[in-house]
């Protein structure tokens, strides 16, 4: 991990310090387009709480969770791809291919997603 939490981007972008395409935003969360986006439409829903990965996720912090992915549900229903289908997707840590550490949702939509994601020997848990 190469930054704290408080350092990130993301923390900028909530703090309006560097621009970003701003989708949403209420006191608990704040939704805008991802820079790089990996499918037709991508963004990210994130909470202003600043919560550096899924494994740093408290109990208390389950309903914000929770909200984060109520937030993607409002858009894309407000954008109009609910029905045809969306990813909402967290990546966390290095084989997650997490590169933010400030917990977000990716929300992708606009074209069919592949899965699965990885193919090759499985592993029992
Ligand atoms: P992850 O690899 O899961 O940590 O995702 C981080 C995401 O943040 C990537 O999809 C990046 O393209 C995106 N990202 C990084 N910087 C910015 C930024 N300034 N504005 C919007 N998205 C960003």
């Amino acid at each position: 991990m190469s930054e704290t939490v408080s350092e990130t981007i993301f923390t900028k972008i909530i703090n309006k310090e560097i621009p970003a395409d701003i989708l949403y935003e209420d006191e608990l969360a704040l939704a805008f387009s991802d820079i790089n986006p990996q499918a037709p439409i991508h963004f990210l829903v994130i909470p202003k709480k600043p919560i550096t990965t899924i494994n740093d996720i408290e109990e208390d912090d389950k309903v914000l969770v929770g909200h984060l992915y109520w937030v993607a549900a409002q858009l894309a229903e407000k954008h109009g791809f609910a029905q045809e289908g969306y990813r909402a997707v967290m990546n966390c840590n290095e084989n997650g291919g997490q590169t933010v550490y400030h917990l977000h949702l990716h929300v992708l939509a606009g074209k069919a997603m592949g899965w699965p994601p990885y193919q090759d020997k499985l592993k029992t848990l």
